[in-house]
């Protein structure tokens, strides 16, 4: 893995998420490498030949910038877009936590992750009036789990993390996203996660944010996908809506879709 310590100019950034108004990124890469990942196009931006999932950026200075920044911000905050905020080598630099400890606590803060490391700083999270925490669950079946989020904490791991947010009182939501077509159970993640979380969240798979990377894997993974995969239409996603829409109602959860291949 390479590690590059970096100062940034800016840390809180303007973003088009949908329901978010800024993003904080402490890191630029990722130590979870996730075959699907979409933030792989930075591998452009920085003018080397390392492959995503093979370096991170640390950017040494963003607690003070944090600071400085949030001083005069209102609105949602979201960690992250182009890294995990709670990878490994959070554990020893501590970005994501002394940036929440700086931040303007009128701030509304989201963060997203895949790693129960998230657990450390509950504490921290005290800080804010308006937060919610989101731990990503694409699957439980570890086999398929290990071939498309290889360096992650496991799905287990990660529930167990949902169950402690949600017994300390934060708001918790399950980003079950990516949806792998024809490899996963949707209601198998639903039921699991449901008693812990106060909303569900789904995204398609972007096939064409990481296309190479999704097909090479199918190939050597799941090569009986292969056709399959390039046929997925709209109609498919369709389904996925309705389907979706019925776990909800089952399991007693508002569902938010953020599909991008459809809209209604
Ligand atoms: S955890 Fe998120 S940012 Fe990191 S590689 Fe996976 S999808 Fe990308």
């Amino acid at each position: 893995m390479k590690i590059r310590e970096i100062k940034a100019k800016r840390i809180i950034q303007k973003t088009n998420i949908p329901d978010a108004d800024w993003v904080i990124n402490p890191y630029v890469g990722c130590e979870h490498a996730c075959r699907y990942c979409y933030a792989r196009f930075v591998c452009r931006w920085r003018n080397t030949k390392d492959k995503w999932g093979e370096f991170v950026d640390v950017k040494v200075n963003a607690p003070e910038l944090a600071a400085k920044e949030s001083k005069t911000k209102k609105g949602v905050v979201i960690f992250s877009t182009v890294c995990d905020p709670y990878q490994p080598i959070e554990r020893k630099y501590r970005l994501t936590r002394k940036i929440l400890q700086n931040l303007n606590p009128n701030m509304y803060v989201v963060i997203l992750t895949k790693s129960d490391l998230v657990l450390r700083d509950i504490d921290v999270f005290k800080r804010f009036k308006n937060i919610e925490i989101g731990l990503t669950i694409t699957t439980f079946d570890e086999k398929i789990r290990k071939i498309w989020e290889p360096k992650s904490p496991s799905s287990e791991r990660r529930l167990k993390a949902l169950k402690k947010l949600k017994q300390e009182g934060f708001s918790t939501y399950a980003f079950i996203a990516p949806i792998f077509p024809y490899l996963v159970n949707l209601e198998d993640v639903v039921k699991k996660v449901a008693p812990y979380v106060d909303v569900l969240m789904f995204e398609d798979l972007n096939i064409n944010a990481a296309k190479q990377e999704i097909f090479s894997t199918l190939k050597e993974h799941f090569p009986q996908l292969v056709e399959k995969y390039k046929k997925l239409d709209k109609k498919f996603w369709l389904e996925k809506i309705k389907e979706i829409k019925t776990l909800g109602k089952k399991y007693k959860k508002p569902v938010e879709i953020y599909f991008k291949h459809v809209t209604w």
